[in-house]
């Protein structure tokens, strides 16, 4: 969830190895870098900096995100894509 949207749906194990959203990727970085009994996480998601910016209105998600697509993200509220069988992602890199 990212400002209480429901932004990536999948069984566990794909949320946890193969995340497809931005925020969700990010989630795991963050996680994975503070987490010592998953060095697996820490390896594949070395820890980064905080987003820049502040917290996003739920209304203006877009700003923080670094794959932001100008023109479309800013304007237009993404609806769930079908990445794959029992995995969806609302974000427009996968349209
Ligand atoms: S919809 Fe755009 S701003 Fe939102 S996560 Fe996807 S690329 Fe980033």
């Amino acid at each position: 969830m990212y400002a209480g949207q429901i932004i990536e749906k999948a069984k566990v194990s794909d949320l946890t190895h193969n995340p497809k959203h931005p925020y969700t990727m990010a989630c795991w970085r963050h996680l994975g870098s503070r987490c010592r009994e998953r060095p697996d996480l820490q390896k594949k998601y070395p820890r980064v900096s905080p987003q820049p910016g502040q917290p996003a209105r739920a209304a203006a998600l877009p700003p923080r995100c670094s794959h932001a697509i100008a023109g479309l993200c800013e304007v237009k509220e993404p609806p769930e894509f079908i990445i794959e069988p029992d995995h969806v992602a609302a974000c427009w890199l996968y349209q």
